[in-house]
């Protein structure tokens, strides 16, 4: 699972549709729509919850406390999504993103899960913001080849104990 799962769907050079069709989601693919869900409302309430105000708020791509509050001008650093009123419309599949949100979610859910199988995220709200800070302010850039190298360089992360 090399592959970083950025813009992998791009529509084919049809011109019938610039809408991601919802009928072809798998039952697979629901499961991981709502792993994102449910990250993303755990991210949500984490933030809400902290004592420190931050002005970060959870990305519709991954979930993860990446965006900016005026997500007009965000790029996610972990997902690589670019913001834009996409909520609303989460099929379409023009730019900037040239994907739907929905099949975005699909595709980072899925690599969150394998990840998942041998990682897990290490550390408090605060912690893990205080690392997406230092990543935003360091040298390192976001390894756009390697989903889970780029993970591993912007979040607490350590390998699961058997
Ligand atoms: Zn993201």
């Amino acid at each position: 699972m090399k592959n970083y799962p950025e813009k992998s769907q791009k529509k084919k050079d049809s011109v019938a549709t610039d809408h991601f069709d919802k009928s072809t989601l798998t039952a697979n693919d629901f499961e991981l729509l709502k792993a994102f869900e449910k990250r993303r409302s755990e991210y949500d309430r984490l933030l809400e919850e902290s004592n420190i105000i931050y002005s970060k708020k959870t990305c519709p791509g991954c979930g993860f406390p990446t965006f900016d509050q005026n997500e007009l001008f965000t790029t996610c650093i972990i997902c690589l999504w670019e913001g834009y009123d996409s909520e609303k419309n989460n099929t379409y599949q023009g730019p900037p993103n040239y994907i739907s949100l929905i099949e975005h979610r699909v595709n980072v859910s899925s690599f969150l899960r394998s990840f998942n199988q041998n990682h897990e995220i290490d550390g408090s709200i605060d912690e893990i913001m205080k690392s997406i800070k230092e990543f935003e302010q360091g040298t390192k850039s976001i390894d756009r080849d390697d989903f889970e190298n780029n993970l591993k360089n912007i979040l607490p992360t350590k390998l699961k104990e058997k």
